[in-house]
This record gives structure tokens, C-alpha cells and sequence, in this order.
């Protein structure tokens, strides 16, 4: 199926696939933790012990790995997982580069633990290709660590000239892609060596599952290492949860799409509003990195924006305060519209400004999601 339809039908579908035993439309939930050997002491399937694999990743894993035009992929039970996976198959002594600007439990995880491993990272700006130039350590660089869109300023980075930077020193490029999703941007088709999701995001898109994934443009002995961390480590998901993330999935394509109008029409509305300071969203000419996400996002520009509120912390909290339709929560990707205090989450040394807002626009009709801020910031200037 995937040499011949387009993303959106081979997400509906899943690839197509029937059930080969019972003829099921959709794919059963194998809750089974062991699989029995047979008499010629072989495992016939390939299953062994759920911790490694289970039936009910496969469809998932296999549809993300079509979207993302990749030669494998795998689930994990969290994004952290998946994150933490490609950390932990470096060696001590590596030195790695991830933006200053990136996922937040991400960025405070990989510090205390690179000290610990000895692997040694710099945090730079990767809207600025000379500075990540700059830090590359021929020989030590083993990983540029990307994310794009990245959270929560939404700065978009040239994927593809960060893969030719990466590739002269022999380092690897992993791009943490989830606000874009494989609807908007194929990391591996622009150079990328490796992509991760947090699933719980959009892949899933009804925030009731907590997943992860890896997808790989090769499967070369990076990825061994990776797929030997997961089935020794055990970061594996629930079978249950994996088929719920397959159902997510099938409706990826359409749900992206709204949430960008959506967005791009908020962000354009709220840009006017006198109550606001700045907008941050890749699809306004005002965004510094705009004309880049025009070339590299294909349909969209993501349903993630951020608002800066004229009156600093205070006046950004009480518009949070005052909304009823958003929801104030953390997480995003989901079809309800979340509003978060950034800065409150993220705590001390957080680079958010204390005014800022970010927004998870969801799938409900637009109008009453504007209606709504617009009645918070009014009410609270
Ligand atoms: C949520 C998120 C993660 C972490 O994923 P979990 O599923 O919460 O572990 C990583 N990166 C980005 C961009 C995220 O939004």
C-alpha cells in the first residue's frame, strides 16, 4: 500500500492490513506476555517475551514508519523514553549538541545525566547554522540533537542543513518532530538520521495514552544498540495502549489539518488584539524563522502557537485564569485546546519568558475558541 496511496490513506487505514486468521478490519490487542517454542526449539514468529516484541506494536510501528519514510521504527512507553533511548546508546566521552531552546524535561534530564555519563553537551542556538558549526568537535561530536518546531517559542530549524553539518563530522542527527508530526515535516527525508516522537502528542491525539516513538532512516548498528536498549531496558507500552495509539492514528491527517487553520487564523486574530504583546506561530510573516518553515513544512505550520500578554507574568496568568473553553493544562496535540503559564511549569532557568502563553489549539470550531481568549484577554487587561 505505501508505493501507492498518500499519507492521509495510508493513516486511515493502517496500512490496509486484515487480520490474516480471523479477517478482523482491525487488528487484535495480543495481551500475551510469552510465545511458545515449537518442537524444533525455534520461535516461528520471531515473539519471544512481550518486553522486546509484541504483535499489537507492529501495525503502529509500521504505519509511523511509512509516514516518516523511514526502514524502521519503534514504540516506547513515553517521548522521554524514546528520547532518553538515543541518548543512552552514546559512549562516555562523546560530546553531543542540543538547542538552547528544546522540551523542557528533556533539556533538564539530558544535563544532569550527561555529567554523570561524562558525555559532554552544548546548548546553542540552532536557528543560527554558523554558531552550531562552531561548536562541532570533529572526531567527538557523535549527535546533533534538533527539534522543530521547538518548544515552546516554536523556532523552526533547517533540518536539512544541520544533516550536512552532521554528516562531515560523522555525527548523527535526531530530530525530536513531534509538534510538527509526519504531516507537516519527513525529518529522514531531509537528511535526518533518526526521529522521535512523543506519541502522547498528536500521533495519539486524544490525550489518554503516553507513548513514544523511534523511527530510523537505516537500520546500521545505532539502531541495534537502540532496539537492545529498549528490549533489555523495558521501555516497552502496554499492548492495550499500543492499539489505542493505532486508533489515534487514523485520524492524524485530518486532525493536523484543522488544528493549523485554526492556528494560523488565532495567531492572525490575536496579533491584533491590543492586549497583546507578540505572537509566536511559524505561519505569521512576523516570526523570524517564517520563510524557512514555508519551505520546509508542507500543509501547515502546526497547531502550536505562543502569545506574549502586554502586562508581563501577571496579566499572561490572569488571562489563564479567566478562560472557560481552553482548558489550562499542560501537554499538547490533543483535540481539546489546552492554555498553559509556561514559565510556571518550567520553573527556575527556564529561557520563557514570564508572559508567555502557549496554546495547543485542538479540533473544536474556531470561532468559540476566539471568542473565549478574546473575552479572558478583555476582561483581564
Ligand atoms: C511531550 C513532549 C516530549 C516528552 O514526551 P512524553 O510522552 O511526555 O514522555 C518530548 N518532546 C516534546 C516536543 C514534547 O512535547
Amino acid at each position: 500500500m505505501t508505493k501507492t496511496y498518500k499519507p492521509a490513506t495510508l493513516a486511515a487505514q493502517a496500512l490496509g492490513d486484515i487480520d490474516e486468521t480471523t479477517q478482523a478490519l482491525i487488528p487484535p490487542i495480543y495481551t500475551s506476555t510469552t510465545y511458545v517454542r515449537a518442537p524444533d526449539n525455534q520461535y516461528p514468529t520471531g515473539n519471544v517475551y512481550s518486553r522486546a516484541d509484541n504483535p499489537t506494536y507492529d501495525p503502529a510501528e509500521r504505519l509511523l514508519c511509512a509516514l516518516e519514510k523511514g526502514s524502521d521504527a519503534m514504540l516506547f512507553s513515553s517521548g522521554m523514553a524514546a528520547a532518553v533511548a538515543v541518548f543512552q546508546a552514546l559512549s562516555t566521552g562523546d560530546h553531543v549538541i542540543a538547542p538552547k531552546v528544546m522540551y523542557w524535561s528533556l533539556r533538564n534530564w539530558l544535563q544532569s545525566w550527561s555529567q554523570q555519563w561524562q558525555v559532554s553537551v552544548d546548548f546553542v542556538d540552532m536557528t543560527d547554522l554558523a554558531a552550531v558549526k562552531a561548536a562541532l568537535k570533529p572526531g567527538k561530536t557523535r549527535l546533533i540533537w534538533a527539534e522543530s518546531p521547538a518548544n515552546p517559542l516554536w523556532s523552526v530549524v533547517d533540518i536539512a542543513a544541520l544533516a550536512d553539518l552532521a554528516q562531515a563530522v560523522d555525527a548523527r542527527l535526531a530530530v525530536d518532530s513531534t509538534v510538527a508530526t509526519p504531516v507537516l515535516t519527513q525529518p529522514l527525508t531531509l537528511g535526518a538520521d533518526i526521529v522521535m516522537h512523543s506519541a502522547t502528542k498528536y500521533l495519539n491525539g486524544h490525550s489518554d495514552v503516553i507513548a513514544g516513538a523511534l523511527v530510523t532512516a537505516v537500520a546500521d548498528d545505532f539502531w541495534a544498540r537502540l532496539v537492545k536498549n529498549r528490549s533489555q531496558g523495558g521501555g516497552v507500552m502496554g499492548p492495550v495502549e499500543a492499539a489505542l495509539l493505532l486508533r489515534g492514528m487514523r485520524t492524524l491527517t485530518l486532525r493536523v489539518h484543522q488544528t493549523c487553520r485554526s492556528a494560523l487564523w488565532l495567531a492572525q486574530q490575536l496579533e491584533q488584539h491590543p492586549h497583546v504583546e507578540q505572537v509566536l506561530y511559524p505561519g505569521l510573516p512576523s516570526f523570524a524563522g517564517h520563510e524557512l518553515a514555508a519551505r520546509q513544512m508542507q500543509g501547515g505550520f502546526g497547531g502550536m502557537l505562543s502569545v506574549r500578554v502586554k502586562g508581563g507574568e501577571s496579566a499572561a496568568i490572569a488571562v489563564a485564569a479567566k478562560v472557560s473553553l481552553w482548558k489550562r493544562a499542560t501537554s499538547l496535540g490533543g483535540v481539546e485546546s489546552l492554555i498553559e503559564h509556561r514559565a510556571s511549569i518550567e520553573g527556575e532557568g527556564t529561557p520563557v519568558p514570564a508572559d508567555l502563553l502557549r496554546l495547543s489549539v485542538g479540533i473544536e470550531d474556531t470561532d468559540d475558541l476566539w471568542q473565549d481568549l478574546c473575552k479572558a484577554l478583555d476582561e483581564s487587561a
